[in-house]
C-alpha cells in the first residue's frame, strides 16, 4: 500500500469532493416511507453521477475503478456528513461482491445494475432462531419441484426486510452428509406469494429487523447461487465481504473526530471536558486506535487487491472496528453526564440525544455479522492456526 495520494487520486478525490459539495440533499426525513423513499432517490443520485460501484466492472453498471477510489469516495463522503446510503449494508456490501465473485452472468446482467441505481432493494436472510454464529444449522428447508424450489421454515434478525424487494436467502436442500453439505443459496422476490414479514423492535426504539416467514414460497432453480448444495461456499464470500470493506474505518474515524469536537465544547466539573485528564487519555487513545484501523484497513484492501476476495483476516478487521465502536460511544456518555442518557424525543436530551441512540445502536456491532467471540475462533483457528 502506498500511503502517499498519486496526481490521479487526488484529482479524483478533488472530483468527488465538489460532487458532494453540488449535490448532497437536505438531511433525510424521520423512520417511515418517506425515509426509504427518500434513500432510493439520493442512491439513484448517486449512481447517475457515477458514484455507485465505484470498483464493480462497468458492464453491470459500475464505474470500473479500484479498491482506492472507493476509499477514497468513502472518505469524501465522511467528511461531506452526506446520509446514509440505505442499500449499502446489504445490497452493495454483500450481494454485489457475491453475484460478481459466485453468481452466473445473467444474475450479474439482471440484478446488478438495479441494485446500483437503487431501484431495487436487498436484505439477508440467513438467520434463523436456533442458526446465528452456527449458521450451518439452519432448518429453513427447500424442496425440489419440476424446475422450482418450495421452501418453507423463518428467518429472524433480517435487516431491511419490509422494504426489500429481494433477499439473500440459504437453505437446506439435503439432510445427508456434513451440515454444511447439505445448503443452497437463493435469490429470492420478496413479492412472492407466501411470504409474511413481522418486524421487530431494537432498542433504539426502531425497527429495522424482522422476522420473514415462508409458506410454500416458490423460487425458480435458476435462481440459485453457486449450484444446490454448494450454499456454503457462496455464503463465505458474502460473509467475508460483511467483516471487511472501508466503510467502518471511515464512519469511526468522523465520529472520533466529533467526539473531540463535543469534548471541547462540553463542560465538566467546571472547564472543558477536553481538560480533564481522563478524558484526554481515551480521546488519544480513540485517535491511535482510529490510526490502527486505518492501517488494518489498508492491509485488508491490499489482500483484496492481490486476491479479488477477503480473506479470514477480515475477521481481525471486524473484530476492532465494532468493539472500538462501543469505546467512543462510552467515551461521549462520559463527557456528556447523565443528561446523555436521555433519549432524542426528550427536550432535556444532550445533544439531542444523537450520542445515546449510538450508544445502544454501537451494542449490535459487536453480534451482527459475527459475535466478537466468533472473529476470536476464526482468528485463532484461520489466521494464528491454533488447534480447535
Ligand atoms: C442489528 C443486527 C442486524 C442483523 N441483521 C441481520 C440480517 O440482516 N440478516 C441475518 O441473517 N442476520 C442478521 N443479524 C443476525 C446476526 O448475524 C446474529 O445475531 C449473529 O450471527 C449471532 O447469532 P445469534 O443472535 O443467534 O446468537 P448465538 O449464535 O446464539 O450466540 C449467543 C452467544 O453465544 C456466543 N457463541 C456462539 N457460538 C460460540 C462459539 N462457537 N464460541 C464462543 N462463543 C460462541 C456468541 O458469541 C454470543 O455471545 C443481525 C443482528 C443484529 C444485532
Amino acid at each position: 500500500m502506498e500511503f502517499r495520494e498519486s496526481a490521479e487520486d487526488a484529482a479524483f478525490r478533488a472530483e468527488v469532493r465538489g460532487w458532494l459539495a453540488a449535490n448532497k440533499p437536505p438531511p433525510e426525513p424521520a423512520e417511515g416511507p418517506d425515509k426509504a423513499r427518500y434513500a432510493r432517490d439520493w442512491q439513484r443520485r448517486l449512481w447517475e453521477g457515477g458514484w455507485a460501484g465505484i470498483a464493480w466492472p462497468q458492464e453491470y453498471g459500475g464505474r470500473g475503478l479500484g479498491v482506492v477510489q472507493q476509499l477514497i469516495f468513502n472518505e469524501e463522503y465522511a467528511l461531506a456528513r452526506a446520509p446514509d446510503i440505505l442499500n449499502l449494508k446489504v445490497g452493495l456490501s454483500l450481494v454485489g461482491p457475491t453475484l460478481i465473485h459466485c453468481g452466473e452472468e445473467w444474475q450479474r446482467k439482471r440484478f446488478l445494475p438495479k441494485l446500483l441505481s437503487g431501484e431495487e432493494m436487498w436484505c439477508q436472510g440467513f438467520s434463523e432462531p436456533n442458526a446465528g454464529s452456527d449458521l450451518a444449522s439452519l432448518r429453513t428447508r427447500a424442496e425440489l419441484d419440476g424446475d422450482e424450489l418450495v421452501v418453507n421454515g423463518q428467518k429472524t434478525w433480517t435487516s431491511f426486510a419490509r422494504w426489500a424487494d429481494w433477499c439473500i436467502l440459504v437453505v437446506r436442500t439435503s439432510s445427508e452428509g456434513p451440515r454444511h453439505k447439505g445448503l443452497t443459496f437463493l435469490l429470492l422476490d420478496m413479492k412472492s406469494p407466501g411470504i409474511t414479514i413481522r418486524p421487530l423492535v431494537e432498542m433504539t426504539g426502531h425497527a429495522w429487523f424482522n422476522e420473514v416467514f415462508f409458506d410454500n414460497v416458490r423460487v425458480p432453480l435458476a435462481n440459485v447461487v453457486g449450484g444446490i448444495g454448494n450454499g456454503w461456499n457462496v455464503v463465505v464470500t458474502t460473509l467475508g465481504h460483511e467483516r471487511s470493506g472501508t466503510t467502518p474505518y471511515v464512519r469511526l474515524a468522523a465520529e472520533q473526530r466529533r467526539l473531540a469536537r463535543l469534548a471541547r465544547r462540553t463542560l465538566l466539573n467546571g472547564a472543558p471536558a477536553a481538560r480533564d485528564p481522563l478524558i484526554r487519555q481515551k480521546i488519544a487513545q480513540h485517535a491511535i486506535d482510529v490510526q490502527t484501523l486505518k492501517c488494518t484497513t489498508y492491509r485488508n484492501i491490499t489482500a483484496l487487491r492481490r486476491t479479488g476476495t477477503p480473506g479470514p483476516e477480515s475477521s481481525v478487521l471486524k473484530l476492532f472496528w465494532s468493539e472500538l465502536d462501543q469505546r467512543l460511544k462510552e467515551t461521549a456518555i462520559d463527557i456528556l453526564g447523565a443528561r446523555g442518557l436521555l433519549r432524542r424525543d426528550d427536550p432535556l436530551a444532550a445533544e439531542d440525544g444523537f450520542w445515546f441512540h449510538e450508544l445502544l445502536w454501537s451494542r449490535a456491532a459487536t453480534i451482527y455479522a459475527g459475535t466478537s467471540e466468533v472473529q476470536r475462533n476464526i482468528v485463532a483457528q484461520r489466521v494464528l492456526g491454533l488447534p480447535r
